[in-house]
């Protein structure tokens, strides 16, 4: 059994609807669908991030996407190569609702998102490595936004430890611009 074949079968278990093997696509059809799964990944990413930069410009607080812009903060900075950024003095000021609902807004779009690919990604039309690879990357991006965003994980400062402890973000970044002692 390949690799690719034993983490379909582990999928399988989530959703029965895969195919059991994917020896059936031939080498050309396996490379689609990897360029597929990226791409698919890569869009939910930025519709996580866009949904974060929606929130906090609708409550009026400046921010932008980054590339790589916890690399300094984080020892896990490449489990966020997409970041929203609000500047310390503006974080600062944000009421801890405000946050709750800033990083919330995220995690919601992403398994929104990833569930549609999850379930309607057999049903494209067309080649089989489309609706494949979109499906996998849909089930395995759902999986892994609940264990690594909506898990509060104190050690990464994620979005489901933002909501959770917003006064903790706000008193660290206080506490960074000399605010708190
Ligand atoms: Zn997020």
């Amino acid at each position: 059994m390949s690799l690719a074949d034993l983490f379909l079968s582990l999928l399988r278990l989530i959703d029965p609807r895969l195919p059991a093997t994917i020896v059936l696509f031939s080498p050309t059809d396996l490379w689609k669908m990897l360029v597929v799964f990226v791409i698919t990944a890569v869009a939910v990413l930025c519709v996580h991030e866009l949904a974060h930069l929606a929130a906090l410009r609708t409550l009026g607080i400046p921010a932008r996407i980054m590339l790589g812009g916890r690399r300094e903060e984080s020892r896990f900075w490449f489990l966020s190569p997409m970041v929203v950024h609000i500047e310390d003095q503006v974080m600062a000021t944000m009421q801890p609702l405000q946050i709750r609902l800033a990083a919330a807004s995220g995690p919601i779009a992403h398994l929104l998102a990833s569930l549609a690919c999850w379930c309607l990604g057999l049903g494209l039309p067309g080649a089989a490595w489309l609706g494949v690879g979109v499906t996998l990357c849909g089930a395995m991006y759902f999986v892994c936004c609940m264990l690594m965003n909506v898990v509060p994980l104190p050690v990464l400062k994620n979005d489901g430890w933002l909501v959770l402890r917003p006064e903790a973000a706000l008193a660290e970044v206080r506490r960074k611009l000399g605010l708190l002692d």
